[in-house]
Protein backbone atom coordinates (compact mmCIF):
# COMPACT_ATOMS: atom_id res chain seq x y z
CA UNK A 1 0.00 0.00 0.00
CA UNK A 2 3.07 2.50 0.97
CA UNK A 3 4.24 1.59 -2.17
CA UNK A 4 1.67 2.12 -3.97
CA UNK A 5 1.02 5.89 -2.64
CA UNK A 6 5.18 6.10 -3.59
CA UNK A 7 4.50 5.46 -7.16
CA UNK A 8 1.22 7.77 -6.95
CA UNK A 9 3.03 10.53 -5.69
CA UNK A 10 6.66 9.89 -7.77
CA UNK A 11 3.96 9.63 -11.01
CA UNK A 12 1.76 13.24 -9.81
CA UNK A 13 4.67 15.22 -8.00
CA UNK A 14 8.47 14.43 -9.91
CA UNK A 15 7.25 13.89 -12.76
CA UNK A 16 5.51 17.04 -13.86
CA UNK A 17 8.56 18.68 -11.98
CA UNK A 18 11.36 16.66 -14.02
CA UNK A 19 9.25 17.94 -16.99
CA UNK A 20 9.73 21.78 -15.69
CA UNK A 21 12.87 21.31 -14.54
CA UNK A 22 14.01 20.28 -18.51
CA UNK A 23 12.21 23.25 -20.13
CA UNK A 24 13.50 25.62 -17.59
CA UNK A 25 10.67 26.81 -16.14
CA UNK A 26 10.64 27.73 -12.74
CA UNK A 27 8.18 27.13 -9.47
CA UNK A 28 7.56 28.27 -5.92
CA UNK A 29 6.03 31.02 -3.97
CA UNK A 30 7.69 34.09 -6.64
CA UNK A 31 7.31 33.37 -10.36
CA UNK A 32 7.20 35.94 -12.89
CA UNK A 33 4.39 35.32 -15.36
CA UNK A 34 3.02 37.65 -17.86
CA UNK A 35 -0.70 37.49 -19.08
CA UNK A 36 -2.10 38.12 -22.80
CA UNK A 37 -2.43 41.67 -22.23
CA UNK A 38 1.36 41.88 -21.35
CA UNK A 39 0.82 42.76 -17.71
CA UNK A 40 4.02 41.21 -15.51
CA UNK A 41 3.19 40.10 -11.91
CA UNK A 42 4.69 37.15 -9.96
CA UNK A 43 2.35 34.15 -8.89
CA UNK A 44 2.98 31.09 -6.53
CA UNK A 45 3.35 28.13 -9.43
CA UNK A 46 2.90 25.02 -7.85
CA UNK A 47 3.44 21.53 -10.21
CA UNK A 48 0.48 19.42 -10.41
CA UNK A 49 -1.31 21.68 -7.65
CA UNK A 50 -3.17 24.57 -8.63
CA UNK A 51 -6.38 25.34 -6.26
CA UNK A 52 -6.33 28.71 -8.39
CA UNK A 53 -6.21 28.06 -11.61
CA UNK A 54 -6.74 25.85 -14.33
CA UNK A 55 -3.74 24.08 -15.34
CA UNK A 56 -3.23 23.93 -19.24
CA UNK A 57 0.35 22.16 -19.64
CA UNK A 58 2.35 25.23 -18.83
CA UNK A 59 -0.36 28.30 -19.24
CA UNK A 60 -2.74 28.80 -16.60
CA UNK A 61 -6.29 30.80 -16.69
CA UNK A 62 -6.31 32.82 -13.85
CA UNK A 63 -6.91 36.51 -12.15
CA UNK A 64 -4.52 39.10 -13.24
CA UNK A 65 -4.26 41.46 -10.26
CA UNK A 66 -2.53 44.26 -12.47
CA UNK A 67 -5.27 44.52 -15.12
CA UNK A 68 -8.01 43.19 -12.81
CA UNK A 69 -9.01 40.67 -15.39
CA UNK A 70 -9.03 36.73 -16.12
CA UNK A 71 -6.13 35.85 -18.55
CA UNK A 72 -3.99 33.27 -19.90
CA UNK A 73 -0.75 33.08 -17.37
CA UNK A 74 2.58 31.95 -18.82
CA UNK A 75 6.21 31.90 -17.11
CA UNK A 76 8.67 33.97 -18.56
CA UNK A 77 12.04 32.51 -19.75
CA UNK A 78 15.21 32.97 -20.39
CA UNK A 79 16.05 36.05 -22.25
CA UNK A 80 12.92 37.47 -21.13
CA UNK A 81 13.71 37.06 -17.47
CA UNK A 82 15.29 40.79 -17.75
CA UNK A 83 16.19 42.75 -14.20
CA UNK A 84 13.63 44.64 -15.66
CA UNK A 85 11.01 42.40 -16.02
CA UNK A 86 11.76 41.06 -12.37
CA UNK A 87 11.46 44.37 -10.84
CA UNK A 88 8.13 45.57 -12.92
CA UNK A 89 6.59 41.73 -11.76
CA UNK A 90 7.52 42.18 -8.39
CA UNK A 91 5.87 45.31 -7.72
CA UNK A 92 2.40 43.00 -7.28
CA UNK A 93 2.01 39.82 -6.14
CA UNK A 94 -1.76 38.49 -6.35
CA UNK A 95 -3.72 37.66 -3.59
CA UNK A 96 -2.60 34.75 -1.30
CA UNK A 97 -4.81 32.22 -0.60
CA UNK A 98 -3.24 30.32 2.46
ZN1 LIG B 1 -3.36 41.37 -17.16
Amino acid sequence: MVLVLVLIWVIMVMVPTGIIFSKGLRFGKNVVVRCSANHLYTTMWIPSVSLKAFRWGFRRYQYCPVGKHWAWISQLRGPELTFEAIAEASKTHDIRIF
